[in-house]
C-alpha cells in the first residue's frame, strides 16, 4: 500500500508547524522545528518566503495531506466526494479524514500517532465491531464499535499508549466517539460534529486549491 514515507521531521519545517507525525518526541523540548523553525535545504537558515495566493493554497492543502498521512490521490478523491455532499465542502472533507478508522485509533490514543495507528490497523491489530478490519482508510460508521485485538503484547502497549496520550494532548476528547480505556474500545456516537473538527487549517484556501 503506498504511503508518504519522506522525513517526517522535514514535512513539519518545510510547512512551518508542527503536524504531530513522530509521537512523543514532539511533545519535547527535541522536536526539530523547536530546534530548527526555518525551511529544509541546502542554504541553511533563511526563513520561510514570502507567499503567493497559490502557495499559500498549496501549503494549506500539503498540511492537510500531511497531517493525515496521506498521499495527494487519495485527498483528491476525498476532495470530490466531499463535493458531492449536502453543506460545507471544507468540513464536508475534514469529515470524511476525521472518519478513517487510523484517525479514530489515533484519536482513541491507542496510538501516539498516526504512523503508528495505521500500523496497528494493517497488522490486524484493530476490530470493527468484532470483524479484524486492515484496511487504514476504512470508513467508520455511526454506531460502530472499533476494538484492540486481545493480544498480550499488543493490549499491553495500547494501554501504556492511552495513558501517555491522555497526559500530553486532548485528542480523545470528542463528542464524536466514546473511549472505554479499562476494555481498549471506541463507541461511534454520531458524525465528527462542527466544533470537534481540527480548527488549524484554512478550509475555504483548500477548496481554492482544487476548484481551479
Ligand atoms: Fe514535527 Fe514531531 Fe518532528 Fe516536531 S518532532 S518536527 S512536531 S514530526
Amino acid at each position: 500500500m503506498a504511503r508518504d514515507l519522506s522525513p517526517k521531521c522535514k514535512q513539519c519545517r518545510r510547512e512551518g508547524r508542527k503536524l504531530f507525525l513522530k509521537g512523543e518526541r514532539c511533545y519535547t523540548s527535541k522536536c526539530a522545528l523547536t530546534r530548527r523553525k526555518y525551511p529544509p535545504g541546502f542554504h541553511g537558515p533563511k526563513g520561510y518566503p514570502r507567499q503567493s495566493e497559490y502557495s499559500l493554497e498549496l501549503r494549506q492543502k500539503q498540511q492537510l495531506r500531511r497531517f493525515y498521512g496521506i498521499l495527494e490521490a487519495q485527498l483528491k478523491n476525498y476532495f470530490e466526494k466531499a463535493k458531492k455532499q449536502q453543506g460545507d465542502i471544507g468540513e464536508n472533507l475534514l469529515c470524511l479524514l476525521e472518519e478513517r478508522l487510523d484517525n479514530v485509533v489515533w484519536r482513541a490514543g491507542f496510538a501516539i500517532s498516526r504512523r503508528e495507528a495505521r500500523q496497528l490497523v494493517n497488522h490486524g491489530n484493530i476490530l470493527v465491531n468484532e470483524r479484524r478490519v486492515d484496511i487504514p482508510s476504512y470508513q467508520v460508521k455511526v454506531g460502530d464499535l472499533v476494538k484492540v485485538k486481545p493480544k498480550q503484547r499488543i493490549v499491553k502497549k495500547v494501554k501504556q499508549n492511552i495513558e501517555k496520550v491522555l497526559s500530553l494532548d486532548e485528542r480523545s476528547k470528542v463528542s464524536w466517539l466514546s473511549l472505554d480505556k479499562d476494555n481498549l474500545e471506541v463507541k461511534v456516537l454520531s458524525q465528527p460534529k462542527p466544533e470537534d473538527l481540527p480548527k488549524d487549517f484554512n478550509l475555504r484556501l483548500i477548496v481554492q486549491f482544487y476548484s481551479r
